[in-house]
C-alpha cells in the first residue's frame, strides 16, 4: 500500500533531524513526516529500534505506573492517561501505514494480591484511582480466578484496571521503520549526525531543527567544534539529568494454560504477546548493560512462578537487560531546550512505549508552531532548573 498523502503545509515547513531511532524518535518522525508533511532526517548509529524500546514489556499503564508513584512530576499521570487514550487510533494509523499488526490490546490489566502487604498495596492504588476518578474494579479470587485461570490459587484480591492495555513493542518499532522506509518525506541514516559547532550555533547541514532523542545517551550525543569532539550536554545542560536504570527480562514460550491477562504484583509483571509471554523486571538504578544476569532472571522467572504456576514449566525463549532513561522526577524532557532551534524527547523511564504518541504531538506541535497546553508545557526540560 502507497503511503497517504501528507496534509498541505501553509506556512513555512521546517526540515528536521532526529538523533536516535528508539520508539521516541521513530514515533515523531511518523507524527512529522506521514502525518503532517515535514520532510525528516533520522539518524541512529546503532540497529534502529533496538535500544530499551526493543527491550520493554510493552504495557501501556497509566493506573499501575503512574496514578499512585508519589514524588514524581505532578502531571505525570495525566500525560500518561492522554497518551493511553492515543494508542488505539495510533495503532490503526500505524497499521496502514506498514500494513502490519502491532499488537495493540485493550484487555485491562490485573493488579494481584497474595499477602496482607500487597493487598495494602492495591488498596492504596484503588484510594488513588477513586481520586483521580479513573475506573477499576476490586475482583473476587473467584472472578479473577474465571477472566485469568492461570492464577495461583492463594490469591486474596484483584484489581482490574481497564485503563491499563498493551501492545508488542517490538512489533512497534519494526511497523514504525517500515512505515518511515516507504514515505517520501523520510530518510533513515545508519550513522551519527554531523552535528557542528559554528559560532556557538549548533548546525546541521540541511535541516532547520533537531530533535535529541537518543534514549539515556542522549546527553552524550557527540558535536564537532573546531576539530574537537564534545557532548551534546554542553548546549543543553538539563540532558545531565538523565540517568539510567537498568532492567532484566525473559520470555517463555505459551504453552496449555499459559496466562493471557496482564499481570502486575509489585515490581513483577506477566505480559503475554501474541508470541511469547514476557516476565519481568529489575529496576536498577546507574547500571547500563544489556547483559541478562542470570541470576537475577531466575529470581524473576520464580517470582512470577508464584503468581502464576505454570510458568514454570515453560520453556524460556530469551532472557535479555535493557536500560531505561530516567530523569529525577520519573518524567520525560520534552520539548525545546536552551539553544535555540534543539529540542529534546527523553527520559521516559518506564513509560516510554506509553508515552511514545503524544510525545510525538508535543514535539510536532511545538515544531510548527502550535501553542502547548499547561500540561504538555509542564514537561519542558527547563523545569529541571526551576526544581533545584
Ligand atoms: C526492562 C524494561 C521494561 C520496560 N517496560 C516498559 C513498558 O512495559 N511500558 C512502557 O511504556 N515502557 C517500558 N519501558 C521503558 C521504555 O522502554 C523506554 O522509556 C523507551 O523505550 C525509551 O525510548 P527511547 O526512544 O527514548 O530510547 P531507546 O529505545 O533506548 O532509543 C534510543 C536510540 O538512540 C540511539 N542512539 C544512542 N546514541 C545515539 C547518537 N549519538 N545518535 C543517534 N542515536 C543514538 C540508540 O541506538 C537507540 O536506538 C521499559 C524499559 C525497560 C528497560
Amino acid at each position: 500500500m502507497s503511503p497517504p498523502l501528507p496534509p498541505p503545509i501553509s506556512s513555512f515547513t521546517p526540515k528536521v533531524a532526529i538523533l536516535g531511532a528508539g520508539i521516541v524518535g521513530l514515533a515523531t518522525a511518523f507524527e512529522l513526516a506521514i502525518k503532517r508533511g515535514v520532510p525528516v532526517t533520522l539518524y541512529d548509529p546503532a540497529p534502529m529500534g533496538r535500544g530499551a524500546s526493543w527491550a520493554a514489556a510493552g504495557m501501556l499503564a497509566p493506573a499501575f505506573e503512574a496514578a499512585a508513584e508519589e514524588g514524581v512530576h505532578p502531571h505525570l499521570f495525566e500525560l500518561c492517561m492522554e497518551s493511553a487514550e492515543l494508542w488505539p487510533d495510533f495503532s490503526i494509523d500505524l497499521a496502514h501505514s506498514a500494513d502490519t499488526d502491532s499488537g495493540y490490546s485493550g484487555r485491562p490489566s490485573l493488579a494481584l494480591a497474595f499477602d496482607m502487604a500487597e493487598t495494602a498495596a492495591m488498596h492504596q492504588l484503588a484510594r488513588a484511582l477513586d481520586a483521580r476518578d479513573v475506573a477499576h474494579e476490586e475482583l473476587p479470587p473467584a472472578s479473577a480466578h474465571l477472566l485469568e485461570p492461570s492464577i495461583a490459587p492463594d490469591l486474596i484480591a484483584a484489581l482490574q484496571m481497564p485503563t491499563d492495555g498493551q501492545v508488542d513493542n517490538r512489533a512497534v518499532v519494526r511497523a514504525l521503520i517500515m512505515a518511515l522506509q516507504r514515505s517520501p518525506l523520510a530518510t533513515l541514516r545508519s550513522e551519527a549526525a554531523p552535528l557542528r559547532s559554528e559560532g556557538g550555533r549548533l548546525t546541521l547541514e540541511g535541516h532547520d531543527l533537531i530533535l535529541a532523542a537518543a534514549g539515556w545517551n542522549t546527553a552524550a550525543i557527540k558535536v564537532e567544534e573546531n576539530g574537537q569532539m564534545l557532548s551534546l550536554v554542553n548546549w543543553a545542560p538539563a540532558l545531565d539529568q538523565i540517568d539510567c536504570y537498568g532492567g532484566q527480562m525473559l520470555s517463555v514460550a505459551h504453552g496449555y494454560g499459559s496466562p493471557e491477562t496482564t499481570l502486575r504484583c509489585g515490581s513483577i509483571y506477566i505480559a503475554p504477546k501474541a508470541d511469547r509471554v514476557i516476565i519481568g523486571a529489575t529496576m536498577e538504578p546507574g547500571i547500563a548493560t544489556d547483559a541478562p544476569a542470570p541470576e537475577a532472571i531466575a529470581a524473576l522467572h520464580a517470582r512470577a512462578a508464584r503468581l502464576c504456576p505454570v510458568l514454570a514449566e515453560l520453556p524460556v525463549i530469551e532472557t535479555w537487560a535493557g536500560i531505561r532513561p530516567g530523569t529525577p522526577d520519573h518524567a520525560p524532557m520534552i520539548g525545546e531546550t536552551n539553544t535555540p532551534g534543539l529540542f529534546v524527547a527523553a527520559g521516559h523511564y518506564r513509560n516510554g512505549i506509553l508515552l511514545a504518541p503524544i510525545t510525538a504531538r508535543i514535539i510536532a506541535d511545538m515544531m510548527l508552531g502550535k501553542s502547548l497546553s499547561a500540561l504538555h508545557a509542564s514537561f519542558t526540560p527547563a523545569r529541571v532548573f526551576e526544581a533545584a
